[in-house]
């Protein structure tokens, strides 16, 4: 079987001492530009076969091995003569086995002689060697915004969720004949808006990551999908300043509550309890409802609810509350004067 000889070297454009960058540079500029879906009519024909090319001197020239191989073999020939293997000193420099099919698909025979594959060779496109095969879809984030109320407690939600669909007009390469995919813009996906229900278990935090198996993005090729990780983020709440797994709230008490101590009724997230305030509460002073804060994680303790003291006269006042504030100044200007 005589098979023409490929200069490899001469296919990259690089010189026969190139270091594997080089070699990696000029294989993309040439793949750019030979690229079969970048090209139509006659034209694609001939880009096919470049590109065929092109990727069969990548494939020897990017592999230390077959490198090392097609360089003892080459020294002795210059581009166009026959190559005829069966004359190279018997089956030295065979090696069948090496490559699996798939390898091969797409090369030619020159190279099949020189690194097995027989007949196989050259017989398919060279899609088969482009595409990669099923690919699961992109895991997705997203923010899920939640009320206070809704991380407490959990619930359904429903949420409209977009990802990208695998664009069929161009298969997902981003460009069709020889421009750039009108149908996708150039990106291979379509976005998918979805509305899902999502259960959210009860407890998450600010922070906490709800993982929805097979909700991402759509797989190509038969592909699964990707995952859909939903990121909480807790809503300003009217009432409660949340800190890690623990609430704040603000009581506002008149003087004499703070003054002699009170029991007040407070809500919590979970119900209302009676909180007792000492005697001789002063404002700013934070008291402490254990417990009442967010659900800890498994095994952790909940967080405390913190009941943060603001004393304030009101804003009315009958004429016997003032009576009895002016006794207790006198009582203050006699004790101090
Ligand atoms: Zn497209």
């Amino acid at each position: 079987m005589a098979v023409k000889f490929r200069d490899y070297y001469e296919i990259l454009g690089v010189p026969r001492d190139a270091d594997e960058k080089k070699i990696k540079s000029a294989y993309r500029k040439l793949a750019r530009k030979w690229h079969p879906d970048l090209h139509s009519g006659a034209e694609k024909e001939r880009a096919e076969e470049k590109f065929k090319e092109i990727n069969e001197a990548y494939e020897v020239l990017s592999d230390t091995e077959k490198r090392e191989k097609y360089d003892r073999l080459g020294s002795n020939w210059r581009n166009g003569d026959s190559f005829d293997p069966g004359n190279m000193g018997g089956t030295y420099y065979y090696s069948s086995g090496d490559f699996s099919e798939a390898d091969l698909h797409g090369f030619s025979d020159f190279f099949a002689s020189i690194f097995g594959g027989g007949g196989r060779a050259g017989s398919s496109r060279w899609a088969s060697n482009y595409s990669t095969g099923p690919q699961r879809g992109q895991d997705n984030e997203y923010q899920l915004e939640l009320t206070l109320e809704e991380a407490y407690h959990g619930g359904i939600k429903s949420l409209r969720v977009s990802s990208g669909l695998l664009c069929t007009a161009c298969g997902g390469r981003g460009i069709s004949g020889s421009s750039i995919c009108s149908t996708c813009g150039g990106t291979g996906s379509i976005p998918e808006s979805r509305t899902i229900e999502v259960k959210i278990p009860a407890g998450v935090h600010e922070g906490s990551t709800i993982r929805l198996k097979g909700q991402g993005g759509q797989g190509s090729g038969g592909g699964p999908r990707g995952d859909l990780y939903l990121k909480v983020v807790l809503k300003p709440h009217p009432v409660y300043k949340v800190t890690g797994k623990d609430v704040e709230m603000e009581l506002v008490l008149r003087p004499d509550q703070a003054v002699l101590g009170d029991r007040v009724t407070v809500s919590t997230l979970e119900r209302s309890v009676v909180l007792t305030i000492p005697a001789g509460t002063r404002s700013g002073q934070r008291l402490r409802l254990k417990g009442k804060g967010l659900k800890g994680r498994k095994g952790e303790a909940n967080g405390d609810q913190y009941v943060r003291i603001k004393i304030d006269i009101g804003s009315t006042m009958s004429d016997e509350e003032k009576d009895l504030y002016r006794k207790i100044r006198e009582l203050h200007e006699r004790r101090d004067g």
